[in-house]
């Protein structure tokens, strides 16, 4: 746990979040600026600050976090998503706390800007 870290706080529920998903060791919850009209973050509730940041102990949970990501797309109706981590600030990384994020419901298109 990290005591400034945003989803750090969001997972001791000090920050509301309209929470889709929770077990042990991931929360899954909807961003709170959707880009498509499902747009949700499945992260870790331990800190990890970027996907460069895990720890070989992590692949586990990365696996996993992948996997539940595809249920709660399926569960929300989107067979088809784009699911994006993004690393570090220039790939777009606002918030350092490791997250996947999962948006469908709309036509994508490719590259990403
Ligand atoms: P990134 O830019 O990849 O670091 O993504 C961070 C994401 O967190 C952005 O899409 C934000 O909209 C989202 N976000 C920031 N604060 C909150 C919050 N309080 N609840 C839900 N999502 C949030």
């Amino acid at each position: 746990m990290s005591d400034n870290c945003l989803f750090c706080k969001i997972v001791r529920g000090e920050i509301p979040v309209d929470k889709l998903y929770e077990d042990d060791e991931i929360l899954v919850f909807r961003d709170i600026a959707p880009q498509a009209p499902v747009h949700f973050l499945v992260i870790p509730k331990k800190h990890v600050n970027s996907p460069a940041t895990l720890a070989a102990e992590d692949e586990q949970l990365m696996g996993r976090i992948m996997r539940i990501g595809c249920e709660i797309a399926k569960q929300e109706g989107i067979d088809q998503f784009r699911a994006v981590l993004n690393n570090g600030e220039q790939a777009g990384q606002t918030v350092f706390h490791l997250h996947v994020h999962i948006l469908g419901g709309r036509n994508m298109s490719w590259p990403p800007g």
